[in-house]
């Protein structure tokens, strides 16, 4: 019966490690959460579309707060070449500040339950416990590892049964996370408030506002956020990997990585692609960063002692802008059933069953929602 504490290692410290260990603490569960990162990832974050499930879990963790913080975009709408309106949809809708949420997440926490600089090389389940081995060689044992380690996970290979490879989707998206007051006129009249959107061939652009890092929302502390999707075989995402220096099979860039010949490259397409105000809005992020696209979809959530949650069980595009939110509710539902009469094992089971489907059918959303794009 899973009425007795467990002692989980969550691996993994962004939003889906954190939901998940943050709740379990507030049931009583003992958690370590294993993050790889030694910094932590504290102004690394840009904005979260505000979702049914992340407004759930944040009330349920007491971080309202982080609920009442967030920037609403009054209307979308669609610029064409020249930054005309072609159309405006009066759809209001609210961002998040992901810096602000993760700092929450983090408060909720115990002091020495997050452990920074922790990277793990593998689980594996023996005699009812799941073991972690870390990189540095030491290995960890628990009742239940939880792989909240994203996009790249290495807790999906034992869970997965050797199904854990992501699919390059063929484009990647630029971004740029820039103060409102960098912004200049007449861009900002065009873009602030609003949800904007251009399409071209093999490229579309996105922008909205989302609060200042410590959850400001006040006009001229707010920052804007843009996105551009713009199409790149696997050859070339190799090449510019390569010539970031890194290796040829990374999937991101984090700010900082571009070089500045590539970066004015960048600035220089920008100008000769976008409408004026998009244009301006990437010239003025001095460091673009840029994350790849891929689809994956894990063939369970769950084996043994081991469960996955968030992008290392399902990778949805961003276009659902639902990454989070799916996260989200695999953690409120897995910290549920945990914390319900059934054994672990039939916990494991049934949140298997119910957040399979929910994952698969967020990922085809998430795919439809791109096919449907020239990229
Ligand atoms: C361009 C873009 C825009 C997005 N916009 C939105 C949006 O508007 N709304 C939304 O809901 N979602 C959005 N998402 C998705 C969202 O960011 C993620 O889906 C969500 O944060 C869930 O992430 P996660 O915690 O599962 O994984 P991640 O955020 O990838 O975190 C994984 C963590 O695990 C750590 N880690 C990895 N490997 C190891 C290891 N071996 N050992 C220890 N630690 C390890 C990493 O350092 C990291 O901290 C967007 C994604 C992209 C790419």
């Amino acid at each position: 019966m899973t009425t007795k504490l467990l002692h989980v290692g969550v691996v993994g410290g962004s939003l889906g490690g954190l939901f998940t260990a943050a709740l379990l603490h507030r049931v009583g569960h003992h958690v370590t959460v294993l993050e790889r990162s030694r910094t932590g990832l504290a102004r690394r974050g840009a904005g979260l579309v505000g979702q049914q499930d992340l407004f759930d879990i944040l009330t349920r963790l007491g971080l309202t707060a982080v609920t009442r913080s967030g920037v609403e975009a009054r209307e979308r709408i669609t610029l064409d070449r020249r930054g005309d309106v072609l159309s405006r949809d009066p759809t209001p809708q609210t961002q998040l500040s992901w810096d602000y949420l993760y700092e929450g997440l983090r408060g909720v926490l115990p002091d020495g339950s997050h452990l920074q600089g922790s990277a793990v090389a593998s689980v594996r389940s023996e005699d009812a416990r799941a073991v972690v081995q870390l990189d540095d060689g030491r290995n960890l044992s628990f009742d239940l590892v939880v792989g909240a380690d994203g996009l790249n996970s290495v807790v999906r290979e034992a869970v997965a049964d050797g199904q854990s490879a992501n699919r390059y989707v063929g484009y990647v998206t630029w971004r740029g996370l820039v103060p409102e007051a960098a912004l200049p006129d007449p861009s900002a009249e065009t873009l602030l408030e609003r949800f904007a959107f251009f399409t071209a061939s093999r490229s579309h652009m996105l922008g909205y506002l989302v609060p200042g890092p410590d959850g400001e929302t006040g006009r001229g502390l707010r920052r804007y956020n843009w996105v551009w999707y713009r199409s790149l075989p696997l050859d070339g995402l190799k090449t510019l990997m390569v010539a970031c220096g890194h290796a040829a099979t990374s999937s991101s860039l984090a700010p900082g990585d571009l070089p500045a010949g590539l970066r004015d490259a960048l600035v220089a397409a920008a100008a000769s692609e976008l409408p004026e105000a998009f244009a301006q809005a990437v010239a003025a992020e001095p460091r673009p960063f840029l994350q790849a696209i891929y689809d994956y979809v894990t063939p369970r959530m769950s084996a043994d002692r081991v469960a996955l949650v968030g992008d290392a069980a399902v990778v949805v595009r961003p276009h659902t802008a639902m990454g989070a939110a799916k996260a989200a509710g695999d953690a409120m539902a897995l910290v549920d059933l945990l914390s319900s009469e059934l054994s672990v094992r039939d916990a494991l089971a049934v949140y298997n069953r119910d957040r399979l489907p929910v994952g698969r059918s967020i990922a085809r959303y998430g795919q439809q929602l791109g096919d449907s794009l020239p990229l």
